[in-house]
């Protein structure tokens, strides 16, 4: 074909010049027909060379969408890459769950493998499954917020987006641990699927504790420039330590089995107060943590404050029989009822029905300096529960 005459034959375009997808109309409208001394040679306007290539058909054909917002956020720049990779396909709803296998024989079980209830979707994965929901919870919480996650992935990463704006390192630990839950849980959900092989979420929220911590540890997270953004670090297992502290080894005893326990602890310094609470079960696994600052000038106060808080989250969390632990008298005289110096503390914690409560009116642990809240996760020393 070397004359403009035989690429347009009675008035159309010659449907040879067909390439792929691409219609004949639009591959010619591409293209700048010119003369070369005695012959029309047509050229392809979209190479810089003029010849085709499998490349520059496909940028011309395929329909060009706007980036969502999402995709720079989940490869931000410390992001995992298998983490994110998995991410990135989930939010885009490119994952095979079962509602995306149109083939799959329709009386194949599309139950989700997870929880064995719901139907299989990435929503449901994501944080609807009773079971990746319990483990996205407790991270949302050792990042300082204690809510459920939205029913929509989407609808899920926007708000985490705009609950941990810029660059920071509280953003960069929100969305390490978006990204690694996202990746441990299909990860799980394959384990399971093709393997026949399961893990308790406990155990999976373990796992994502270590791999977000190792991650972490090699960063070089040097804006630890907030009370907040220290205390979320350290609940991470990213400990900032001034030099006036020194940590000292201390112990902690298993509640009985099938229950759970409490350590709950709070701190006043010059700038402000903070409360924190850990919650593990009996295998010493830890449940759920938090850390968070308060505007409260009385130490008792923010104790009881760090006592309720711990209840709810426990609450939240599913925890049937639970077993308490302060390092404070005055507190655990409090809770039992031995005092009413804060009159409606009594009455907020008779609003928790839970099946045992047992109090700890040990010694303080020994930090040396000031306490601040990040320090109070750690057991309190020679505690032991007490019925
Ligand atoms: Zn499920």
């Amino acid at each position: 074909m070397n004359s403009l005459d035989q690429l347009h034959l009675d008035g159309t375009w010659n449907p040879i010049l067909n390439i792929g997808s691409l219609s004949t109309e639009k591959a010619l409208l591409s293209e700048t027909i010119f003369t070369d001394s005695n012959r029309n040679l047509p050229i392809w306007k979209p190479n810089s060379n003029g010849f085709f290539t499998a490349k520059s058909g496909w940028e011309v054909s395929r329909q060009k969408i706007k980036k969502p917002a999402w995709a720079s956020r989940i490869w931000f720049s410390n992001h995992v890459p298998r983490h994110a990779l998995v991410s990135w396909k989930a939010l885009k709803n490119g994952l095979s769950t079962m509602d995306n296998l149109p083939f799959l024989d329709p009386s194949v079980n599309r139950r989700c493998l997870l929880c064995n209830y719901g139907l299989e979707s990435v929503n449901h994965l994501f944080f609807q499954c009773r079971y990746s929901k319990w483990i996205w919870q407790s991270l949302l919480g050792m990042l300082g917020h204690f809510r459920s996650p939205q029913p929509d992935l989407l609808q899920e990463e926007l708000w985490l987006a705009n609950s941990f704006k810029g660059s920071g390192q509280s953003a960069t630990l929100a969305f390490l641990a978006f990204e690694a839950s996202i990746y441990r849980i299909w990860v799980e959900r394959n384990q399971r699927v093709f393997y026949k092989k399961s893990l308790p979420n406990s155990v999976l929220l373990s796992d994502l504790l270590s791999l977000i911590k190792t991650k972490i540890q090699g960063l070089k997270l040097t804006d630890l420039d907030t009370q907040s953004n220290r205390s979320i670090a350290s609940n991470f297992g990213c400990v900032f330590c001034p030099s006036t502290i020194s940590l000292q080894s201390c112990s902690w005893i298993r509640p009985p089995p099938g229950s759970f326990k409490i350590n709950s602890d709070a701190s006043l310094e010059d700038v402000g107060g903070g409360i924190g609470g850990a919650i593990r079960d009996s295998n010493g696994f830890l449940v759920s943590m938090f850390s968070i600052n308060v505007e409260r000038e009385d130490i008792l106060a923010l104790e009881i404050l760090g006592v309720l808080t711990s209840l709810q989250q426990a609450l939240q969390m599913g925890c049937g029989i639970i077993w308490l632990e302060v390092d404070s008298k005055s507190t655990a005289d409090i809770i039992n009822g031995l005092s009413t110096i804060l009159a409606g503390a009594s009455a907020a914690l008779r609003k928790f029905s839970c099946s045992f409560l047992a109090f700890n009116d040990g010694a303080s642990p020994t930090f040396g300096g000031k306490g601040i809240a990040l320090q109070t996760f750690y057991p309190n020393e020679n505690a032991h529960a007490k019925g």
